[in-house]
């Protein structure tokens, strides 16, 4: 059964797990959690993994702040103009396609795929589910 030559790498992955399962709404003990259950939350680790794995990628970074600069495309913030010397290339980089659009053969793009933000719209953002767009129109207000 697939589920347990996985059964290493879903220790691996175990933090995530936990984490989304006790994100699930009603709180489920282990034996509650069918197999496809827990296959979807593998899946979904998985691949949350990956995503962070493309924000922490340096070439893809290099290729993403080439392309869109080191202010934040969601409030603007620069942290060079901000902090003067110390703030030089400084900034995250947020990655865009959702987890169900990534699929095995899913390549990053650097210049599409990851947007430049600062970490408080980038912890906003990992916090809710609001696009740019939406973070962008909600501080506007
Ligand atoms: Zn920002
Ligand atoms: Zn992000």
């Amino acid at each position: 059964m697939i589920l347990s030559k996985n059964y290493q790498e879903i220790h691996r992955c175990s933090t995530s797990l936990l984490t989304l399962i006790s994100d699930k709404k009603d709180s489920q003990i282990a034996e509650e959690i069918s197999d496809e259950d827990v296959e979807k939350l593998f899946e979904r680790a998985k691949k949350q993994i990956n995503v962070n794995a493309y924000e922490r990628n340096t070439k893809a970074r290099q290729l993403c702040v080439k392309k869109h600069g080191y202010t934040c495309c969601i409030c603007g913030f620069d942290f060079e103009e901000f902090y003067g010397e110390i703030g030089v290339g400084y900034i995250h980089v947020h990655h865009l396609i959702p987890l169900n659009k990534i699929h095995e053969k899913y390549q990053v793009d650097p210049e599409n795929d990851l947007k430049p933000v600062c970490p408080n719209c980038h912890a906003m953002l990992h916090k809710t589910s609001l696009s740019i767009e939406d973070l962008r129109t909600l501080i506007k207000k």
